[in-house]
């Protein structure tokens, strides 16, 4: 067998574990081969040196403990349907109980009372005693001292069912050494000895020895963190390569000079003074597109921030030069809306603004794509239909993708695609600020803007934290807004498990809203519509013929009625500081003061609430998405699947800022060096296993 079959082996096959307890692994943990064990990590240490006295044991604290075994005892329960074995340990001062319920025959025939052994285990009190269910118990040999044979014990995330086949943390060891004598943990190394060396990282072998089988908490600890910096070196070197092909691989046009249209619109019909953080913004993406290499930058902003000003000054460049430029956007409301504020800017200017949805007419859609291919239309607004098969592009210079996370790498690829055999330069858009401990794994690959500054003269939006005794207090202030002449949103949330109970917390919302506001139209929007209808409702709202305009979150992005003052979102405590943050952005954009109101169950509990009430102490999205990946964690924050954020096993994004920013280094000084890997084949290797595991691209030359 070579080295690479060894690790292929069933677990049935390793001396100890035998098929019943292999089929255990599997079941339990998805542990079937000697390798899948290998990567097995415990959960934490315990230190021999640090041996708790029985009485200093604290309820729910695991801990070591050391003494004599007392007489075992089986004994029925359950109406003599069950056996128990019990049993107690006595260290000199203090005892406690041991008691198993199942899988204890073999313990039994190993153990004998009188006996010097290690106790494992987390105590609790069973009737005012001291009490460990299952411990793992490791027998001393007389005379010797726990430190003789190993002073480190490993803890490995077991499960009841693992105990119940034998499987404790003491068997776990012995396996790991068995295994260690099979195969001495050789693996081939992905981290290059350099940077090993560079950052004092054991080569992998040794540090898996140093994980399973410590002789010190320090060595298994420096282990770990090998293993940190791994995972994130992986991922680096995946994104750092991704940016570093796309900017090689490709050429793009070179708009060296702004081209004449910047300035005349500059000079002419700007219709308001950039604010510095917009102008810095343009700089950048001015300085990416005079070059041959594509942009393939992402501009972050609030909302509100203007990002769409800055998109236009980027389309001026490539448009000013004689190509042409494609703004996507995730829905037709959106689409139609930048089409509305191209079309006011562009036009003094000369250039015409062409529109492509899925529910643009056959005819009107064959004549804007003639108009495309010619090269006759120079900016095109649309949703996916502007990659689709038929579309053809005259010179495609510039593409903007607005809400960006909202489409699949392969989508936005797909209208890059229609550039060939150039590559266009690249806007990425989006309003969902990602805090920048977060930024270099998610956004890896491109290049970051941060607008991080609101146009002056905005009316804050007052921010209300309701629960629902407060009911009529809202509904009037709700009532006072729409005899002005206001609109209203109304928002339920819609989680993705539970779409139907959702959609019914809609309508059923909608139809106490109609209720109660007998004398306004009421709209109602949801996720379950087909686009049409979606589409019409928004524009009835757009429009103001319906004031209040009932809905889930599909009214969340970019959406724009300056008309709109109250938005109401009921079951707050539902959604994300983040998400409650944008939709607070569909409110406060005309020159009326606004209201968000976050309305939350009775029975909320004070911590849910208190998280609520950062919402209305903070205004500065980047701030909020902090306090929200704080408080939900980078999985839940994120939503990883959309993402495209794998999730660690070892490494934490948050606590290990400090290795991330190492490995990312290692990884830029790596692919600098030799970007195909091609003195790195382990490497390479590990990064298509990787790549395949988290679906995530490969990019390669
Ligand atoms: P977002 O970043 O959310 O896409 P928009 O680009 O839609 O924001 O801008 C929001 C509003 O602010 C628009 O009405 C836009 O015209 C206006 N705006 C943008 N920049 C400025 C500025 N520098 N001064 C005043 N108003 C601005
Ligand atoms: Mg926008």
């Amino acid at each position: 067998m070579t080295q690479a079959d060894v690790w292929k082996s069933s677990l049935a096959y390793l001396k100890g574990v035998g098929p019943r307890r292999a089929e255990v692994l599997r079941t339990e943990l998805a542990l079937s081969t000697y390798e899948d064990l290998l990567y097995y990590f415990p959960r934490r240490y315990l230190d021999y040196a640090q041996i708790t006295p029985i009485a200093h044991a604290r309820p729910d604290q695991e801990g070591v403990f050391q003494g004599k075994l007392g007489p075992l005892q089986v004994r029925a329960t359950g109406g003599g349907k069950r056996a128990i074995l019990t049993g107690t340990l006595y260290d000199g001062q203090a005892w406690m109980e041991l008691i198993w319920y199942q899988g204890w025959e073999w313990l039994r025939q190993k153990l004998s009372p009188g006996q010097e052994v290690l106790v494992i285990g987390r105590p609790t009190y069973k009737k005012r005693l001291l009490q460990i269910a299952h411990p793992d118990i490791i027998p001393l040999s007389a005379g010797k001292s726990p430190q003789h044979f190993l002073r480190v014990y490993p803890v490995y995330p077991l499960t009841e069912k693992l105990r119940q086949v034998g499987l404790d943390n003491k068997r776990f060891h012995m396996l790991f050494e068995e295994l260690y004598r099979l195969t001495q943990f050789k693996q081939e190394d992905p981290i290059p000895e350099s940077i090993r060396e560079r950052y004092n990282l054991p080569p992998l072998s040794e540090a898996l020895h140093a994980l399973h089988l410590p002789t010190s908490v320090e060595e298994a600890e420096r282990a770990l963190q090998r293993f940190k910096f791994q995972e994130f070196f992986l991922l680096q070197v995946l994104l750092i390569r991704r940016k570093h092909f796309l900017k090689s691989q490709y050429t793009a046009p070179a708009f060296t000079q702004a081209g004449p249209l910047v300035s005349e619109f500059y000079e002419k019909y700007l219709p308001f003074a950039l604010t510095e953080a917009q102008k810095r913004v343009i700089k950048e993406i001015r300085r990416d597109m005079a070059l041959s290499t594509p942009m393939n930058r992402l501009i972050q902003g609030d909302v509100g921030s203007g990002k769409t000003i800055v998109a236009l000054f980027a389309s001026l460049i490539a448009i000013g030069n004689g190509y042409q430029v494609a703004l996507m956007a995730p829905t037709e409301v959106l689409a139609e809306q930048h089409a509305r504020s191209f079309r006011k800017w562009l036009a003094p200017l000369g250039v015409g603004v062409g529109l492509l949805l899925g529910s643009t007419s056959p005819s009107q859609k064959r004549r804007t794509l003639d108009k495309l291919a010619t090269g006759e239309l120079a900016c095109i607004i649309g949703t996916h239909a502007l990659f689709q098969k038929n579309v053809q592009y005259h010179r495609l210079g510039l593409t903007i993708i607005d809400e960006q996370h909202k489409f699949g790498v392969k989508q936005r690829a797909a209208l890059w695609e229609k550039a060939h055999p150039y590559r266009p330069h690249n806007l990425l858009l989006t309003a969902t600020p990602i805090p920048r401990t977060l930024a270099l794994s998610v956004y890896g690959d491109v290049d970051v803007s941060v607008i991080d500054e609101l146009p002056p003269g905005r009316q804050p939006v007052k921010t209300l934290i309701r629960t629902e005794v407060h009911r009529q207090e809202i509904w009037n202030l709700l009532r006072a807004e729409l005899q002005k002449g206001r609109q209203a949103y109304i928002i339920y949330p819609l989680v993705e498990e539970s779409e139907k109970l959702d959609l019914k917390a809609v309508e059923e919302g909608f139809e106490v809203v109609r209720k109660a506001f007998p004398e306004y139209a009421v709209g109602i929007v949801h996720g379950r519509m087909n686009s049409e209808r979606k589409e019409r409702e928004m524009h009835l709202f757009k429009s103001g013929q319906t004031k209040i305009l009932v809905g889930t979150t599909v009214v969340e992005v970019g959406v724009d009625v300056p008309n709109a003052t109250v938005l109401i979102v009921e079951h707050a405590d539902r959604f994300g500081l983040s998400q409650l943050h944008q939709l607070r952005g569909r409110v406060g954009r005309g020159q009326y003061a606004s209201y968000a109101i976050f309305m939350a169950p009775n029975d909320l509990s004070e911590s849910a609430l208190e998280r609520l009430r950062a919402l209305a102490q903070y205004n500065d999205g980047f701030h909020i998405a902090e306090i929200d990946l704080k408080l939900r964690g980078p999985g839940d924050f994120l939503g990883t699947k959309q993402s495209g954020l794998p999730e660690f096993k070892v490494a934490d994004i948050i606590r290990d800022q400090a290795i991330l920013r190492q490995a990312r280094q290692a990884a830029e000084d790596l692919i600098g060096q030799d970007p195909s890997l091609t003195l790195y084949p382990t490497l390479q290797a590990y990064l298509t296993t990787y790549a395949k595991k988290h679906s995530l691209e490969l990019f390669t030359a």
